[in-house]
């Protein structure tokens, strides 16, 4: 009976999904315009677990993306593990 359950709606919900660009900003200037040049992960398998219908697991895994800031033309990382996000300057 999945469909009562808003979690299995969509298969996407079942991806990992990123926070919203909207948040990320460059650390050197401030402003919210950038180019995603790449993007690297941790591979350690995380099985999904369900409890009562939902998704309960957590993806151990460290996503990387590394950006170039179009405004001031630095390099900075976001780094997300575990629904946190980070901002890290340089390569
Ligand atoms: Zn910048």
């Amino acid at each position: 009976m999945l469909g009562n359950n808003p979690l299995f709606d969509n298969a996407n919900d079942l991806v990992y999904r990123p926070t919203p660009k909207v948040d990320i900003k460059c650390p050197y200037c401030g402003k919210c315009y950038y180019s995603e040049d790449y993007s690297m992960s941790t591979a350690m398998y995380t099985p999904t677990i369900i409890k009562d219908g939902k998704v309960v697991s957590e993806d151990g895994n460290i996503h990387t993306t590394q950006c170039t800031c179009l405004e001031c033309g630095n390099k900075f990382k976001i780094v997300r593990h575990r629904g946190e996000t980070k901002i890290e300057r340089g390569n």
